[in-house]
């Protein structure tokens, strides 16, 4: 939509914790109490119930 595109700007501490998962660092989610990765969040989102989001 904007005309600027903020360059890879996360809210989720990206850089400090790592993915209990696959153990990246980047774009790591605290959510649930959990530390996942965008990817990992996806991938075991629908395991925990939540919807897959698209
Ligand atoms: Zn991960």
């Amino acid at each position: 939509m904007g005309k600027y595109r903020a360059p890879k700007v996360y809210k989720f501490g990206k850089g400090s914790r790592k993915c209990q998962r696959c153990g990246t660092r980047d774009a790591v989610i605290q959510a649930y109490g959990l530390y996942l990765c965008r990817q990992c969040f996806r991938e075991i989102a629908p395991a925990l119930g939540f919807k897959k989001y698209s």
